[in-house]
């Protein structure tokens, strides 16, 4: 038998049974930390039955590009499992498929953190792996960035040649692994004027993998995406076989984008908003295309797919919608701002810094953010958090004045403090860190406007 044993699998359920009932967090990885213990190839034999699997990783953009990905495959009525939760170590994959229903034949799509890339790929054994970038995040979690791009290097040179490689041709680190794979299929953004005049301030990877010279960039996207060649060696990002050709920011409510693909272009509308959205979406397509689905009709499902509880979701709250944009790394926050400037109204803000293990505990990130781009657009600027202080430093050294920030302790203070400040249904735009962004989802449950976060999927 390949199965784990029934025991551990319902030894493994009851315990996540409980932890939800008794209202610990979400209870999603405790029932798979269990079974890892019991059985550490547990992931290997619980996807056995599945027809196949996606593993999807990224800094930034993981959990939208899987929601886009699996809404293309159940246009076409395939059965999914998925770790939608948001759970993306090899604990979470395990819970997610101890809690399939029906595996069999199932298509497994997993989000999943780039550090724990190695591990899930090597159980699952996935049909396509998607790679979509590595910007500077939580780095005194992983050290460094060069680290984590080797890994993938590692990771990719033990695929099978029967695995599809996704690849995000405008990160040059991404781009690089091409050279080391037979299956790959690229993506990339080719509207030059979504392009921005240099390098921003939070660019990582800008040096050559595979001879170190300082990469050059006839156009620069978000950070260090963009279209980059070596003047050294041969380097250069590859034309991309799926692209963004025309794209259209409708504000924060949405952009509207045409893909080029293999077999035509195809329409994308989407209420997600900004150009790193549409980095999202071309992965989708990409994914979609390198498994053969029709791709007019995944563009539709991908467009109809609303945002996840952090990424752009918009919550009714008190005559007043909040949007909620995850703010974790400059990368991420640069490119949520950019999206915001194209609010026609001023800006009420809602800013949350923590600093727990999954956030980082090393907040110096913040200054690399270019919050200056907003000031003038500020309408009121509400501060909260286990660092909310720090946040408070950071803006005042910036020039923005004192007077007109408040800082607070805990959530619900400041949700109604910013409340208050704003005029009758301007939208609030929520800037939190990961645990903060669980203390407010939190804070929106007990009042009634938000679900629970395991009952997101
Ligand atoms: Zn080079």
């Amino acid at each position: 038998m390949r199965t784990p044993s029934t025991v551990a699998r319902a030894l493994a359920r009851s315990i996540g049974w409980l932890s939800r009932h008794a209202g610990r967090g979400g209870g999603t990885t405790v029932p798979g930390v269990i079974l890892l213990r019991l059985r550490p190839d547990a992931v290997a034999e619980l996807a056995g039955p599945l027809g196949r699997s996606i593993v999807i990783s990224a800094t930034n953009g993981k959990t939208t590009t899987a929601r886009l990905v699996v809404a293309a495959l159940e246009a076409v009525d395939t059965p999914i499992v998925a770790n939608t939760a948001g759970s993306n170590l090899l604990r979470g994959v395990a819970t997610a498929l101890l809690d399939a229903k029906r595996p069999t034949g199932a298509t497994g799509v997993f989000e999943v953190d780039e550090a724990a890339m190695g591990s899930v790929v090597e159980q699952l054994a996935p049909e396509v792996v998607v790679l979509m970038n590595l910007f500077r995040d939580q780095l005194d979690r992983y050290g460094e960035l060069e680290a984590l791009a080797d890994g993938w290097v590692e990771l990719v040179d033990r695929l099978p040649e029967t695995t599809t490689l996704v690849l995000n041709a405008d990160d040059p680190a991404i781009a690089e692994l091409a050279h080391r794979h037979a299956k790959v299929v690229t993506f990339g953004v080719d509207d030059a004027s979504a392009a921005r005049a240099a390098v921003q301030h939070a660019a990582d990877s800008t040096t050559c993998r595979n001879c170190s010279s300082p990469l050059v960039y006839e156009r620069v996207f978000i950070g260090h995406l963009g279209h980059w060649r070596c003047p050294n060696c041969d380097r250069r990002r590859p034309p991309p076989d799926v692209s963004v050709a025309a794209f259209d920011p409708e504000g924060i409510s949405g952009s509207s984008l045409t893909v080029a693909t293999p077999t035509g272009p195809v329409a994308v509308a989407t209420a997600l908003p900004g150009l790193h959205n549409a980095y999202n979406v071309a992965a989708a397509v990409a994914t979609a295309s390198s498994l053969g689905l029709d791709l007019h009709t995944s563009a539709r499902a991908i467009g109809s797919t609303g945002a996840a509880f952090g990424r752009a979701e918009r919550v009714a709250l008190a005559g007043h919608d909040l949007m909620v944009l995850l703010a974790k790394n400059p990368a991420g926050v640069n490119e949520n701002l950019r999206t915001l400037v194209l609010h026609p109204d001023p800006l009420h803000l809602l800013v949350l810094l923590n600093d727990r293990t999954a956030d980082g505990r090393d907040v110096s990130w913040i200054w690399d953010v270019d919050y200056e781009e907003i000031f003038d657009r500020v309408g009121s600027l509400t501060i909260c958090g286990d660092r909310g202080h720090d946040m408070a430093l950071r803006f005042r050294y910036g020039g923005f004045p004192v007077d007109r920030l408040t800082v607070h302790s805990n959530v619900g203070d400041a949700l109604d403090a910013a409340l208050l400040t704003m005029p009758d249904r301007a939208p609030l735009f929520a800037l939190p860190t990961y645990t903060a962004m669980l203390e407010l989802r939190a804070e929106l449950v007990r009042r009634g406007v938000a679900d629970d976060f395991w009952k997101d999927a």
